[in-house]
Order: C-alpha cells, then structure tokens, then sequence
C-alpha cells in the first residue's frame, strides 16, 4: 500500500501575503533534510505540504523523525493513498488502520473535501465508512466528543488520502524566514537551548566561541563543536566562529579592578561578537543569560552589558528556571555534552566577589583605563571559521 506524509504548516498557515515565501523555505528545508534517504516529490496546497516518496525501499519513520525536527510544521502524519473512490477508500481504510483500530475501543471518522466534484458530501462520507468500520470492528464504539482515534478522509485534487495519527511538529516558523543572528555558544546547558529556540522563531544561527587556552583545553572546544552539531537537526548549517581570548583575558586582570573582570569581559565579548555578527550578515545577539542565574545576569548587569551593543541582544531563556531550560536540553539531546566537566573562559579569573549591582559608570571608568582595542582587533583578525552541516 502507497503512503505519504502529510506536513500541516503551523503559524505560517496564518500569513497573509508573505505565506508563500515561508512554505518555500520551509518545503526547501524538508528538501535538504530528506535528499540523502532517496527520491521524493514534494507538493503543496492549503497550508499542507504532501511528501510522496518515488523509491520502494524509503525508511518512512526515519523520514517522520528528521521532519519532526524541522520548524514551521505544527503537525506530520502518514497516511494512505487511495483512489478518488468510495469503495477504495473502505477496503484500504480498512487494511491501512487494522492494527490501530483492532486495539482502540471509540473512534470517529472526520472528512475533509477539498476537491467539491466528489460526490458525496462530508458527513455522507463519514456516516458511510463509519458503518463499514464498525461493521468490521465490531468491538468499536462511536464516540463523537473523545475518541480514541479519529479516522480522517481527505479528498484532494488527484487522490484521497486516510490516516488516523497526528504526530507533533517542532512549531515554529520556518529557518531563515526571520534573517540570521549570531549565538554566543558556550559549553553550558543554557547557550545550546537559547539558540534551538531562536531557530523556532526562524531565526538562521551563526555561533561564536571564546577560548582562552592554555587555560581552557582543545576538549572544552571540542565539546562546544560537538553541540553546534547536535543543533544542525533543528537549525541547519552552522557556521561556527571560535575566537583566540586569553590575551584580552590576561589583560583585564592585568589591568582592571577584580569585582568587575567578569562584567568587562562580557562586554568585550559582546563587542567582539558585533564585528563578527556585520561581517556575517547577523542583525542580532543572542545569548543563554536568565535573570539571577549568576552575579553577571542581574539586570544592573546586563544593562552594563548592553550598553556596549549596537544590535539587538535576544535572551530566550531570560525569564525561566534552569529546570525548564534542562527539559528543552533534554528534548534536543544537548544535555548530556552540556554536562560534560570541560572549563570555559568564563571560569577562568572569575572574582571572589564579583559586584551584583555595577554601575555603568564606574565599569567605563575601569575599562577605559586600558585600551582594548589593538587586542580586540587582533581577536578578530584571530578568529577562526568551520562550518557544521546535517550530518546524512
Ligand atoms: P551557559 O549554560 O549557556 O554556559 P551559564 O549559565 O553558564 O550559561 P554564563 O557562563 O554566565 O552563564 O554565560 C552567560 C552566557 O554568555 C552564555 O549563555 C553564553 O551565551 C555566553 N557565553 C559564556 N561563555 C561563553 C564562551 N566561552 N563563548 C561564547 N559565549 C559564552
Ligand atoms: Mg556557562
């Protein structure tokens, strides 16, 4: 029996005028995530894109899960092709749906006829296979408000389609309908999460890295890599930024007061980031920052830390607890490599007593005592570039 998958659009199915741009991204998403499990045709209609496999022996569930983690899709299913024919329509119903329907005890059936040269109309459609289905599943019981499955008939322009199973989509707008923006990646929990979220806003995510060795390893590094690839399922290519930092590092606690190094070196990092992010078209920051983790997520701390930005500066993750950002790391299997012991730059000089409440003044004050500038151009001129695809 021939099965396809159906992709429902999530919000984009709610865009006006732009809507074809977001399905063409989106359906060029599928495209590029699907090409190496073999042939398919892709088309679209009524906020519902039809992804028809050409050769026998395609893996549909490998196919379900790698579009299960594309955005802009609020929902998948499988579902059987049939004629434009009743009788069709029953026998392969009937055979389709055997095993979920042997083992529910309620069901319904919903109709959906986008093709109105159909001859009968929706509710004939679901009187009459209902009848057929109870007849061969005797034990099944109707039950219109809360069934345990719904059996839904569409009939579309060439064929009609059965299936009974919807599977979650990511939600979400498609990568890229939203422009690029560059993620401060660390090796932490909160960094990975913050950029998966922003790429279900459609956000396409450019990452940049701070390493500061000999005081932080190549295994840090690598870990860090490791997670720029277990995002590229959800957010596609990454190009992946890592800048050389212990020399502007060394400077600050060479030069500054020591309650303030961490507050300095974060807006070093973000004025880095900033050159890094016009030269690559990203129009935002974003960072894995939530309020009071840290001495350094104060807001007074964050206005220190903004006031050095140009751009905007997203922070996803601002307003949860870390066992919420923990359960996302979870779902997108960042977790585990998150929670590998590896140092970061962050770690690195960190003060005994760091100020909670800076005042802007007073960190100008201490930063402009030494010229950052040679060195931060020397960072950037350093700054490294690999780019992370999906791997097939
Ligand atoms: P995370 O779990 O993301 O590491 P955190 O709770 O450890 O966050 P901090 O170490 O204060 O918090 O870092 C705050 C944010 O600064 C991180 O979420 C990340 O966006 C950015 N950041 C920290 N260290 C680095 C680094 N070495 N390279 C790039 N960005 C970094
Ligand atoms: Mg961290």
């Amino acid at each position: 029996m021939k099965e396809i998958i159906l992709v429902k659009y999530g919000e984009m199915a709610l865009k006006g005028l732009n809507k074809k741009t977001f399905e063409d991204m989106l359906v060029k998403n599928i495209k590029r995530r699907i090409k190496p499990l073999g042939r398919f045709q892709l088309t679209s209609a009524q906020s519902t894109t039809y992804i028809e496999p050409l050769d026998d022996d395609i893996d549909l569930e490998e196919v379900v899960d790698r579009v299960g983690k594309i955005f802009g899709i609020a929902a998948l299913c499988r579902a059987c092709v049939c004629e434009k024919d009743f009788e069709d329509i029953t026998a392969k119903s009937m055979d389709y749906l055997d095993d979920i329907l042997s083992r529910a005890k309620t069901f319904k059936v919903t109709a959906k006829r986008a093709d109105k040269a159909f001859p009968m109309k929706s509710p004939e459609i679901c009187m009459e296979l209902g009848g057929k289905l109870l007849e061969k599943f005797s034990h099944l019981k109707v039950d219109v408000k809360e069934p345990e499955v719904t059996v839904t008939v569409e009939i579309r322009d060439t064929n009609a389609y059965v299936h009974a199973e919807n599977i979650k989509g990511a939600g979400g707008l498609p990568v890229g309908s939203s422009g690029k923006a560059l993620l401060l990646l660390s090796g932490g929990i909160d960094s990975p999460v913050a950029g998966w979220m922003m790429a279900k806003r459609g956000i396409h995510i450019a990452a940049i890295h701070y390493v500061s060795p000999p005081y932080t390893s190549d295994r840090a590094q690598l870990k860090v890599e490791q997670l720029c690839q277990k995002l590229t399922p959800y957010c596609g290519g990454i190009a992946f930024y890592c800048v050389p930092f212990t020399e502007i590092q060394e400077a600050i606690k060479d030069n500054c007061p020591e309650e303030f190094f961490t507050i300095i070196m974060r807006r070093l990092m973000m004025e880095i980031a900033q050159r890094i992010a016009a030269k690559d078209n990203c129009l935002a920051l974003i960072t894995g920052e939530s309020v009071g983790q840290v001495a350094s997520q104060t807001m007074a701390a964050m206005a220190c830390t903004d006031a050095v930005c140009r751009i905007p500066v997203l922070r996803p993750c601002v307003g949860m607890d870390k066992t919420e950002i923990i359960e996302i790391a979870r779902k997108i299997d960042t977790f585990e490599t998150s929670i590998q012991p590896y140092e970061d730059c962050c770690t690195v000089f960190t003060p005994r007593h760091p100020k909670v409440r800076p005042q802007l003044a007073d960190i100008e004050k201490a930063q402009n005592s030494f010229d950052f500038e040679p060195l931060i151009e020397k960072a950037v001129a350093g700054t490294e570039m690999k780019t992370f695809n999906v791997e097939d």
